[in-house]
């Protein structure tokens, strides 16, 4: 009898307990945000008078109505508002440095818990730039499966990460750029994304998944900023693209392919990878098969731009890279915007200081893409490549409030997303600049 009396006033005691709870927990607030205009992502348009509200971490409505009722009223004046901003192409856990061996230097002596700190920064960073999706593209030591993963548990600030952890690569490829005395410092092998061979290919990719990764980066060529690859030369076979694609696929994880060579991006292509990251020395004849086959070009102007601004400060081998690629680049973008290939905008940051990303939008319209498609291509065209466009990526009823303001009227000036003077994430405000 005693027994069960305890347990009573235990429950009584429990479900006063949650009641006060209950009361604590307010409900969502609601935010109403009004701007001049407003470029919501589900077409070419700009909108005037856009009044959008929010509760919580969803998007109520977007129109022109009135406030509801006890909302708190965001008004950011002659601003644009937009969906917040996706860059399929980063680095958020690293950074390069302006003199090229101090930067290999860093990544070699830093312990993992140490980069992650500056990653933490970099998100946060990236964030404040208007940015609230990203596609993470190759990290060394899992130190991105970490940074995502304090982010969603709301340790860290950044923008919502899907990420690749480490590439996959051949050794002496890409994304094995330091040739290190194997007796110095351990060699890479499949856990770290190095690998020869469809079967250990396989169990590179294997490995990312296992530890979490949401998508899987390929270097198919050479790159410019690593010391001792050919830039534009096929790096894996067809044996082990198709090992790589087929096991990424299994798991529903998309491949993107880092390439700058033709001949790589064809086996890449015809091997069923998602994107080309980069594409530089791309022809018109592979540029129209991505096209056939719905395969996004993820541009990264921003790294042909930061690259030849830098060329002079690399390394000799790798500044010749650099204006290689960088005088093959713009015609290969043109073309690609001729023929209608799927272009999602990809920045590379990491290669360039992080928080600059927003410079990625006027440099592709400088090479005649106009602002509304360059506006599409790093939001609703960059959820669809990254296969989040039931949530994010256009401004409508029921999707994630994640919500950018810049300022004027952004068809006019594409360069106001450079400055966001406001950007929400999960509903939250991250940034609010004064007078704003
Ligand atoms: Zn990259």
């Amino acid at each position: 009898m005693k027994l069960v009396a305890a347990t009573l006033v235990l429950l009584a005691t429990t479900a006063t307990g949650a009641q006060a709870q209950e009361t604590a927990a307010a409900p969502p607030e609601t935010i109403v945000l009004r701007a001049a205009h407003l470029f919501d992502s589900t077409g070419t348009t700009l909108k005037d008078g856009a009044t959008i509200v929010v509760r919580g971490d969803r998007i109520v409505s977007v129109g022109t109505g009135a406030a509801p009722p006890g909302a708190r009223v965001i008004d950011l004046g002659d601003a644009t508002l937009l969906p917040g901003f996706i860059d399929a192409h980063t680095h958020l856990t690293s950074q390069f440095e302006k003199d090229y061996y101090r930067g290999v230097y860093n990544r070699i002596m830093r312990f993992p818990a140490e980069q992650a700190l500056y990653g933490a920064q970099y998100a946060r960073r990236t964030l404040e730039a208007g940015f609230t999706t990203v596609r993470n593209v190759g990290a060394e030591d899992f130190v991105d499966i970490g940074l995502r993963n304090a982010i969603n548990a709301g340790i860290a600030e950044g923008p919502r990460m899907l990420t690749a952890a480490h590439g996959i690569g051949s050794p002496g490829g890409h994304f094995d750029d330091y040739a290190l005395p194997p007796d110095r410092v351990k060699p890479w092998g499949p856990i770290e994304g190095i690998c020869s061979g469809p079967e250990a290919c396989r169990e590179a990719v294997r490995y990312q998944m296992k530890w979490g990764a949401d998508l899987i980066k390929i270097a198919a060529s050479g790159g410019v900023l690593s010391e001792s690859d050919p830039v534009d030369v096929p790096q894996l076979t067809p044996e082990e693209l198709a090992a790589i694609v087929s096991e990424a696929h299994k798991w529903n994880r998309k491949v993107a392919a880092h390439c700058h060579g033709d001949a790589a991006a064809r086996l890449a292509i015809n091997a069923g990878v998602d994107s080309i990251e980069h594409g530089s020395f791309l022809t018109e004849d592979t540029l129209k098969l991505m096209k056939s086959k719905g395969v996004y070009l993820v541009p990264t102007r921003m790294a042909v731009y930061w690259v030849s601004k830098m060329a002079d400060t690399y390394p000799p081998k790798i500044a010749a890279k650099a204006r290689a690629a960088a005088a093959a680049h713009g015609n290969m973008f043109k073309t690609a915007l001729r023929l209608g290939v799927p272009i999602a905008l990809g920045t590379d940051a990491g290669v360039y200081p992080h928080g600059m990303n927003g410079m990625e939008f006027g440099l592709m319209t400088e090479l005649g893409m106009s602002p509304a498609a360059a506006l599409l291509a790093g939001t609703r065209d960059g959820a669809k490549l990254l296969g989040v466009e039931a949530d994010v990526g256009t401004l409508e009823a029921g999707k994630t409030a994640d919500i950018v303001a810049v300022p004027g009227n952004v068809l006019s000036d594409i360069h106001g997303t450079e400055h966001p003077v406001f950007v929400m994430h999960l509903g939250h405000v991250a940034l609010q600049k004064a007078g704003s």
